[in-house]
């Protein structure tokens, strides 16, 4: 239990220039800071991110409000009372009263969450990782596999593919060291490969290339010639998709864009999929259907289970109840855990438990619009994660993710 002492809000930008809240919270023997991330390609069923919506100001993105809602309201109601993280993160969702935090917003309430957090983590003297392991009951760590998102499209760049994200797995490799430099041979390979066919070479919102190539499959094509080209192969490197589905349906149809326009239908979808899973070395597709389309989940996750990890994001959004439904139906076998899809470090926790218990594998989350802020490294050895998706390791706010794993990697003596 901490007693809170101080608490105040402030607005930062975020790696796309767009305001977003950094929380500072003082417990009686800790203090701790706390920076929240957003995303673009957002899904219908997250909680709700606070945003004022004047368009005059940052074009509607402006967070006053919620910075207003933490300085005056939820500042009042907790200064000197005493919490743990849960009786914390179940006060603040009743503060705010609604089912989805959309009243004092969900990026406020999980900045004090996680500001909480490493006041806490302070006053006990342990690191943030061991501090979240033990609200999961969890006292010895692993670290995730990291996926470094190399090839952006989608709603993460202007002119890109319609894959959203193309990341690397380097599955081969022991220490994270060894794999942040795997993956930075790759980007250098696969630059020299994208100059050659004449592409450019802009980056996307997480750091990775965007290209405007003639098709997804190109794509993964270039992947493993930038993977063979650093001297690896497909053993060690692994592919990992994730296509944001939800961002190209429309009236029941997959209208995708690479190459020239092609509308396609939910079993022409999947039996791209069974293509790709034959023809290329991939682990994973995540929101390879729209974020409803529970019938093209349920599908997929029947035909390629055995061979891949079928990962709900936009399906699931770190919820409970979604998560519940989709072991239900049969949806998915991986899941996404973004803290800030549902609000609050115990809830997300809970949603790591729920897919955990049917067996599912968890792949801890950035979003795409990100801070310096490094608890998402932390979230991802406390849970003993399976992966983490921090971008490529190209831009500052997504290296101190990787270096933070590096460091803790060291702490824990793993190498
Ligand atoms: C994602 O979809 O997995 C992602 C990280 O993107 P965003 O943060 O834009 O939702
Ligand atoms: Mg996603």
């Amino acid at each position: 239990m901490a007693t809170i002492r101080s608490l105040s809000a402030r607005e930062i930008l975020d790696s796309r220039g767009a305001p977003t809240i950094e929380i500072e919270l003082q417990t009686a023997h800790g203090s701790g800071i706390a920076s929240v991330p957003s995303g673009a390609s957002v899904g219908a069923h997250e909680a709700l991110e606070l945003r004022d919506g004047d368009l005059s100001v940052y074009g509607g993105r402006g967070v006053s409000k919620a910075i207003a809602g933490v300085n005056e309201e939820i500042a009042e109601a907790l200064l000197g009372k005493e919490f743990d993280q849960q009786s914390l993160d179940a006060f603040l969702s009743e503060l705010d009263g609604t089912p989805n935090k959309s009243r004092l917003g969900a990026n406020a309430i999980l900045g004090v969450s996680i500001a909480f957090a490493r006041a806490a983590a302070t006053e006990g003297s342990m690191p943030l990782y061991a501090y979240l392991g033990s609200l999961d009951n969890r006292h010895s760590f692993t670290l995730p596999q990291p996926l470094f998102n190399i090839l952006n499209g989608g709603k993460h760049a202007a002119h890109g593919i319609d894959i959203q994200e193309s990341m690397l797995a380097p599955i081969g490799f022991e220490t994270m060291r060894e794999k942040v430099a795997v993956a930075m041979s790759c980007v250098g390979a696969l630059s020299s490969l994208l100059k050659e066919k004449g592409y450019g070479t802009d980056m996307g919102d997480e750091g990775g290339f965007a290209p405007a190539l003639t098709s997804n499959d190109e794509a993964l094509d270039l992947l493993v010639a930038a993977i063979e080209q650093t001297g690896h192969t497909t053993e060690q490197i692994k592919l990992a998709l994730d296509v944001a589905a939800s961002s190209f349906y429309t009236e029941g149809k997959y209208v995708l864009k690479a190459g020239g326009e092609r509308v396609m239908t939910r079993d022409e979808m999947l039996r791209w999929y069974s293509h790709t899973a034959q023809m290329y070395p991939v682990i994973s597709i995540e929101d390879g259907f729209a974020e409803d389309d529970w019938d093209g989940f349920t599908a997929l996750t029947k035909e390629l289970s055995n061979q891949l990890l079928i990962v709900g994001d936009d399906l699931t959004v770190t919820n409970v109840g979604r998560i519940a439904t989709a072991i239900e139906k049969k949806a998915a076998n991986a899941c996404i855990i973004k803290p800030n899809q549902i609000g609050s470090i115990t809830e997300a926790i809970r949603a790591v438990q729920t897919a955990r218990a049917a067996g599912w594998k968890i792949f801890a989350s950035h979003r795409s619009g990100e801070t310096m802020d490094t608890f998402i490294a932390d979230f991802s050895v406390g849970l003993s994660c399976d992966y983490l998706k921090a971008g490529a390791p190209t831009k500052k706010e997504r290296m101190v993710k990787y270096t933070r794993l590096m460091e803790i990697e060291e702490e824990l003596h793993l190498v």
